[in-house]
């Protein structure tokens, strides 16, 4: 069977593209058994973070490596939180609290007169790197889903920054639909929808 090492520690992550893999008849190699610790992620996009993690993991187990890199970017705060969302939502104790966050972000925008009717514009990215160690070979691909943000959070499902995302078109966030719902037209998903078109067309990849 064609595998694929999945450049990350976390659980959640794993079994959600492991399962994305599946239906492509690619097994998701874990890469937690590696026992290695995730590199920083140092650089300015989210591109070239998940290759620094596909590079790390690929090169140390010498097998095709998948890495994701994603966030969620505001447009009226130059694209904050950007590649750096999941630090963003730490609090000093270097906990993770999402509603300082959005407390954190509704300040920033109303520094910038910038009020909930205005319906301050954001995307989500999710950049996914394959990345060959044995030919050095990289491909990015990227999935975007562009919307704005409710005033107050809303909703108890997903996670991170869901409460705080309306998807064009819609008008619940993220938080407020059901997961089986969200993972079919976010920016995940689009992601993957092009990294199983390019596989289709290129599987001697696995050659
Ligand atoms: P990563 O694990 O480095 O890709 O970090 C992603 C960050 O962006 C985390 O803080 C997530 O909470 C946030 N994020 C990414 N995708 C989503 C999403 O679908 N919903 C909410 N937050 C997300």
């Amino acid at each position: 069977m064609k595998k694929i090492l999945i450049a990350t520690n976390n659980n959640g992550k794993f079994v959600e593209i492991a399962k994305l893999l599946e239906s492509l008849d690619i097994q998701a190699v874990p890469a937690s058994n590696l026992n290695l610790i995730e590199p920083e992620e140092s650089a300015e996009t989210f591109a070239e973070n998940a290759f620094i993690k596909a590079k790390f993991y690929g090169d140390n187990a010498q097998i095709l490596a998948l890495a994701d890199d994603s966030g969620l970017c505001i447009q009226d705060l130059e694209n904050a939180p950007g590649v750096h969302s999941a630090r963003y939502a730490l609090d000093k104790n270097g906990k993770k609290n999402f509603e300082l966050a959005f407390e954190n972000i509704f300040k920033e925008l109303k520094k910038k007169n910038i009020f909930a009717e205005q319906k301050p514009t954001a995307f989500f990215i999710c950049n996914l790197c394959l990345y060959n160690p044995k030919n050095n070979f990289r491909i990015n691909l990227e999935g975007r889903v562009d919307g704005y943000l409710p005033y107050p959070a809303l909703g108890k499902q997903g996670f991170g920054y869901d409460p705080i995302f309306i998807k064009n078109g819609m008008n619940q966030t993220f938080a407020e639909i059901d997961s089986t719902f969200k993972h079919q037209i976010s920016h995940r998903a689009m992601a993957f929808l092009k990294l199983e078109n390019w596989l289709k067309k290129n599987y001697n990849i696995f050659d």
